[in-house]
């Protein structure tokens, strides 16, 4: 057991924040932010906690202070989730930047009976032309 708390010790010594996007990585900026064939015109904001691990005020820099074009809101579609996208959105509906959410609706394999009625409304609204 010994050996192996010492690496983990070792590894979590290696671990930084990336100072761009909030990463965890062994270098900063990342390697999600210093991939060559990443759209730097694109921002995709991920979360799983509350507003504030948002790094709401990177965010905002970052879209006042570079190229990006579109926000990509990828929130989980649960009532804190929602909450937290519309403070997201509020706070970033001023700047001339397109923002977009995650389309929500029936799963990939999923079959229609067996949505619940949430589910089924949503992908009723978030419907998209096909023609
Ligand atoms: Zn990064």
């Amino acid at each position: 057991m010994l050996p192996l708390a010492s690496l983990i010790k070792e590894l979590a010594d290696l671990i930084i924040e990336c100072e761009v996007c909030g990463n965890l990585d062994t270098k900063s900026p990342c390697s999600i932010c210093t991939n060559p064939k990443r759209d730097t015109k694109l921002l995709c904001v991920v979360e799983e906690l509350g507003p504030k691990e948002l790094n709401l005020d990177t965010i905002l820099k970052r879209v006042t202070e570079s190229k990006i074009e579109e926000i990509i809101i990828a929130i989980n579609p649960t009532l804190e989730g929602q909450v937290t996208a519309q403070y997201i959105i509020e706070l970033l509906k001023n700047l001339d930047v397109k923002i977009s959410r995650l389309a929500c609706g029936i799963p990939m394999g999923g079959e229609i009976d067996y949505l619940d009625e949430g589910t089924l409304r949503i992908a009723l609204t978030s419907r998209q032309d096909i023609k």
